[in-house]
């Protein structure tokens, strides 16, 4: 009798992890009456569940259009965006964007309504539903005790955690941030991308995260795709998992900063590194 095949194998075979977002060779741009102006060209990227991937590259190569595009607030001329492997072809509440600026809070509404509003919008949550959950948030980013002041009374770093409750609180599949931290001062700063990777640990979310800095990128991230400037085109990709805050500094960081220096400026293929800076590297 001839053997069946195993229905387990057959289970297993299917079960490698898809990606949870995929931009698939998408190129952007804008059309203004008098020019085109072409911001990526056929990029293309995998964002696994709880990946912390940060697109990194000079001013102007397209970062941010490439968040507003798997937003779904700006479509490719072309390729494609999926999440779950389906076309993204508008905003939705999967997708939830937190912006440099300070004042993306309405101020005439308190911190927990801030967080409560799009909850019981977009989330369909009663009044104490949304509320309950806004106290869960706003107490994993410490403001608990601010729940019921005015974003005008925050400091900088303060409503950038009003907004990052937010978000969270809303379950994205993806969370969304382009260049969340780079209005604040040096210190808070830090206390900020500290904060992130621990939230991370403690709610495991998946993060797209834009950033000009290099430093910032090997910190926060744990994949690293690099952007030649305008038009932005991918120039490589790589793992950053084993970098974090105290690893800043350490020898190995500052090589691999420097080696990411040279793909994203270097407008000739790297060359082989010097005796002196493999010493340096070392
Ligand atoms: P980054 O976030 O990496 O600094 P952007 O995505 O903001 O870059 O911009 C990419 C390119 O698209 C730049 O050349 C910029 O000038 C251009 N651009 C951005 N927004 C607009 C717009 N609304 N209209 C026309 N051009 C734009
Ligand atoms: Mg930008």
């Amino acid at each position: 009798m001839t053997a069946q095949p195993s229905p387990l194998r057959v289970v297993c075979a299917r079960a490698a992890p898809a990606p949870l977002l995929q931009v698939d060779g998408v190129s952007l741009e804008y059309r203004t009456p008098e020019r085109v102006v072409r911001a990526t060209h056929q990029v293309s990227f995998d964002v696994h569940a709880a990946d912390r991937f940060v697109l990194l590259g000079p001013s102007g190569c397209g970062k941010s259009t490439l968040l507003k595009a798997v937003a779904g607030f700006v479509a490719p001329c072309e390729g494609e965006i999926r999440i779950e492997g389906a076309p993204v072809s508008a905003p939705g509440p999967d997708r939830i964007v937190v912006f440099q600026e300070f004042d993306q809070l309405p101020p005439w509404k308190t911190v927990r309504q801030n967080v409560m509003f799009p909850l019981m919008q977009s989330r369909g949550m009663s009044r104490r539903e949304a509320s309950e959950c806004a106290l869960h948030f706003l107490d994993k980013v410490g403001l608990a005790n601010f729940a019921d002041a005015y974003p005008h009374t925050l400091s900088g770093g303060m409503k950038q955690r009003v907004a990052i409750a937010r978000a969270l609180a809303m379950r994205p599949k993806v969370l969304l941030m382009d260049e969340p931290f780079a209005a604040l001062d040096a210190l808070t700063r830090r206390r900020m991308q500290e904060e992130l990777l621990a939230l991370w640990h403690d709610a495991a979310f998946t993060l797209l995260f834009v950033t000009h800095s290099i430093e910032e990128a090997l910190v926060v991230g744990s994949r690293i795709l690099l952007l030649s400037p305008h038009p932005g085109r991918v120039r490589a990709e790589l793992n950053s998992h084993q970098f974090d805050l105290a690893s800043q500094g350490g020898a190995q960081f500052q090589a691999t900063a420097q080696r990411i220096h040279h793909l994203l400026f270097d407008e000739a293929p790297h060359p082989a590194p010097s005796p002196a800076r493999t010493a340096q590297a070392r």
